[in-house]
């Protein structure tokens, strides 16, 4: 007996950051979406806990950790800890999500495990049990639950989901080398160390969100780490200014990078800019609409 789960990358609308608080976490103020690049999650039943990964093409297949450090088996543990039961199954990961590429490739992995152990395992978790057991595995896999659009405040764990009438394409691009999530939030402290407690609202992001409308969404996507992630890559300044060239409504680096993403008026300006940016030499170019579901299954029990 088996289940398939299927779990989206994220981007950020607007990621506001405030500055970092007395435990290290930084008080954030965003909007996430889902988009339709996806990592699918295979859960067999079995005596024990095993893990094999299937990466595609563009990832690194050493990027991934294959044993216990792997979120997907911490994610196993951490609800049959809850229900009181052994942690067994062999999981088939197979992954399209870029890694360490800030669109929380990780999180959604840990988002569809739950999801995958809790029908297999004929749990019945609450909704807000696996919400609470999601923000202890990371800051980003209760969004990766629920999917769609949604406002994250707290640390981004406190998910609030929003209507979203649009239909909105975009080109993600994600980089051969990843960029540490610590690392762009530590130069991010060094460059503003002014960084006001309140992180910037997502006011203009939402009202820009209810029109459907691709410009006044490009104008308002913002994201607080882009700078420090640009300073520290500056190629991906670079791959902006080249995408924007080439049809994008507007770029920018998704979440804490170095994936850049690039918000397109229609299908046909995703398609362009996309060639575009693949005929300037960028080797992996991905196209995709949001928003689409959060974990959810594919291929029942
Ligand atoms: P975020 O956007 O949430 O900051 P990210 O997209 O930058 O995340 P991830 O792809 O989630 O980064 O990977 C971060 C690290 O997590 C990787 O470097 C890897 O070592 C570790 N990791 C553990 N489990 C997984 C998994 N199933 N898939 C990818 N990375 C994993």
């Amino acid at each position: 007996m088996s289940i398939t789960v299927r779990a989206a990358a994220k981007i950020n609308l607007h990621l506001g950051v405030g500055r970092v608080r007395d435990d290290g976490f930084h008080p954030l103020d965003t909007v996430y979406q889902a988009i339709g690049i996806h990592d699918d999650i295979a859960l067999s039943l079995a005596d024990d806990l095993s893990l094999t990964t299937h990466v595609a093409d563009h990832i690194d297949p050493a990027a991934v950790p294959s044993g216990a450090d792997n979120i997907v088996l911490r994610a196993a543990r951490l609800l049959a800890e809850h229900a009181g039961r052994p942690a067994t199954g062999a999981f088939e990961v197979r992954k399209d999500i870029p890694v360490a590429g800030g669109m929380a490739g990780g999180s959604a992995d840990a988002a569809a495990a739950l999801v995958a152990c809790d029908r297999l395992w004929d749990l019945q978790t609450f909704d807000d049990d696996l919400l609470a057991l999601a923000a202890r595995l990371g800051s980003d896999v209760p969004f990766s639950l629920v999917g769609g659009t949604a406002r994250g405040r707290g640390r981004g764990e406190v998910v609030e989901a929003l209507a979203d009438p649009g239909s909105w394409w975009w080109v993600a691009v994600p980089s051969a080398e990843g960029l540490s999530t610590p690392a762009v939030y530590a130069h991010f402290d060094a460059l503003r160390p002014d960084a006001p407690e309140v992180p910037p609202s997502s006011d203009e992001l939402l009202a820009a969100l209810a029109t459907g409308e691709p410009l006044r969404l490009a104008r308002a996507l913002h994201n607080d780490l882009q700078e420090p992630a640009i300073d520290l890559r500056p190629d991906l300044g670079d791959l902006i200014a080249r995408g924007e060239s080439e049809g994008a409504l507007r770029g920018l680096v998704s979440g804490s990078g170095p994936t850049v993403v690039f918000l397109c008026d229609s299908a046909d300006g995703a398609r362009e800019t996309a060639l575009g940016l693949a005929g300037a030499g960028h080797e992996v170019v991905l196209t995709a609409t949001g928003p689409v579901a959060g974990a959810h299954v594919v291929v029942p029990v």
